[in-house]
């Protein structure tokens, strides 16, 4: 069976004396695998068309055990984030992650618009610090597995989106102004519900994380993050994605 799709070149390995096997994100049938006989050769046919991070039109043999490609043609070769090292970076990083985190065949128009609006605009990002803590809060939106950032994940008392004065602890003379990060109990959580091995962020950065994952990647270069605060940011989204991993790939019931 001839198949056509549309889809990003994730990973490419070097297999034979001249074939590529390719990784790519297709957007009719999720993840898969394709055979690209000769695509290592100066004179292949396929040309750019499978450069990493580059979105195609593939057109590929369909059998039991075997897809092999046929033609491929370059729909976007997204040449601005790919002349700037810092940039090529984080997209071929996000790459990595969305293979990481998507099982084969299963299509999913989210996760699709994920890579074609961040490949899009990662080009024009000025503060590529925090593009990178967006891109895995809005991957794990597009998932389904996103953090809850609005309030207390636990119990839902302690509300982000209220001015820090309506924030105060039992004693009524210090405004909180922290909260606590848990991927057991899937976001953040009030001081009452926190448990150990929870993460302490400031109420600051809380509230930014939030703001991330509902501003369009243009409005991002608004928001000012510290030093720490990314590499905080980046700590517990990494703890909640192996948290969230390892439920993925756990047997279903
Ligand atoms: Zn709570």
């Amino acid at each position: 069976m001839i198949l056509k799709t549309i889809g990003f070149i994730l990973r490419a390995i070097k297999f034979r004396e001249s074939d590529l096997i390719l990784t790519v994100l297709s957007r009719d049938y999720g993840k898969i695998s394709l055979l690209a006989k000769a695509a290592r050769r100066t004179e292949s046919k396929f040309g750019a068309a499978l450069d990493l991070l580059t979105l195609s039109e593939l057109v590929f043999y369909d059998a039991e055990n075997l897809k092999l490609l046929k033609e491929a043609s370059i729909v976007e070769d997204y040449r601005a984030l790919k002349s700037e090292y810092d940039r090529l970076t984080l997209a071929l990083q996000t790459a990595h992650l969305l293979n990481q985190l998507i099982e084969e065949h299963h299509p999913d128009r989210a996760v699709f618009e994920f890579v074609q609006d961040f490949l899009s605009e990662v080009g024009s990002l000025k503060n590529l610090d925090v593009g990178a803590v967006a891109v895995k809060l809005k991957l794990m939106r597009a998932l389904g597995i996103a953090p809850r950032m609005s309030g207390c994940a636990r119990c839902a008392r302690l509300r982000l989106d209220r001015t820090p004065c309506r924030l105060r602890r039992h004693d009524e003379r210090q405004a909180k102004d922290e909260v606590w990060f848990s991927p057991q109990s899937g976001g953040v959580v009030c001081e009452a519900c926190h448990q150990a091995g929870d993460t302490r962020l400031s109420l600051r950065l809380a509230q930014n994380l939030k703001m991330i994952l509902g501003l369009g990647w243009e409005k991002l270069d608004r928001l000012a993050l510290t030093e720490d605060e990314i590499t905080l940011a980046q700590g517990v989204l990494d703890e909640f994605l192996g948290f969230h991993l390892r439920a993925l790939y756990m047997p279903s019931k």
